[in-house]
């Protein structure tokens, strides 16, 4: 991974944002029920902690769920314990980091690390959960991050791709009651973001959020550097100090779309 941010501030300035006000940033900006789906403990906080943050701040209702248990991870602090332990760990610091961010709402699904299934199984559960939390935004990660390679990376964020599409499909799942409207997606750690969002009120408490995973950051005066550099360089697209960046679809973008990708 690239360590030194300084390097990648030229691209990340070139990128495509809409700076205007565009229903893209408006689907951030007023957004009003938001359900965040974590592959693991701390990627909500990694990728839109500060967004969740200020969300909650201006009265939405923000629901987190975590999809798997991060039973492997492997820092010099997880390493020594046994797999109960970390697991028991994990969640204990998820729960610190979502009370510093101000959610109570957090869902853990518990499916193994490394062993989330594929998309198709995961969005029923999804579906599930958004058909009873009708929310308004549903954030990820992209799945579509040129050259990712993590599954759980990759079927969570496809499998709520899949369940924003069927959202509103009432013979889908007709357990599941349909009462809202398909959500828009915000996919966080995007290659091609297409809006900023200024994160200069709660940059502060995302560091905290994300240093609360204290087992996963030996070094966390480096995590925070890193954090703090990289939202510097996307809150310059914004015109402001911190930000978050995300590839913002609307729900008629994810199906036979070729523009999808377009800012
Ligand atoms: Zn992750």
């Amino acid at each position: 991974m690239i360590t030194d941010l300084e390097q990648v501030n030229g691209h990340l300035q070139s990128l495509r944002i809409n700076k205007e006000k565009t229903q893209k940033t408006q689907a951030l900006a007023s957004a009003k029920r938001i359900v965040s789906f974590s592959p693991h403990p701390d990627d909500s906080e990694i990728v839109a902690g500060g967004f969740l943050a200020g969300a909650v701040e201006r009265g939405a209702e923000v629901k987190v769920v975590v999809v798997s248990d991060d039973r492997m991870s492997l820092t010099s602090i997880t390493r020594p314990l046994p797999m109960e332990e970390i697991v028991a760990l994990r969640k204990k610091e998820e729960l610190e980091a979502m009370s510093i961010l101000g959610i109570k709402n957090v869902e853990f699904l518990e499916y193994t690390d490394s062993e989330v299934p594929e998309p198709r199984r995961l969005s029923r559960d999804f579906m599930r959960i958004m058909r009873a939390f009708q929310p308004d935004l549903a954030v990820t990660v992209d799945p579509f991050l040129p050259y990712e390679a993590h599954p759980d990376h990759i079927n969570t964020g496809r499998g709520v791709m899949e369940a924003v599409l069927f959202h509103a499909y009432p013979y889908i799942m007709r357990d599941a009651k349909v009462n809202s409207q398909a959500p828009n997606l915000a996919l966080g750690a995007s290659a091609i973001p297409n809006a900023v969002v200024s994160i200069d009120h709660t940059i502060d408490r995302k560091v905290t959020a994300v240093l609360a995973h204290k087992s996963q950051w030996p070094d966390p005066k480096k995590m925070e550097d890193r954090i703090r550099k990289l939202s510097a360089g996307y809150g310059k697209l914004e015109g402001c100090g911190y930000g978050e960046a995300f590839k913002v679809l609307l729900p008629d973008e994810i199906h036979v779309d070729p523009f999808a990708s377009l800012p």
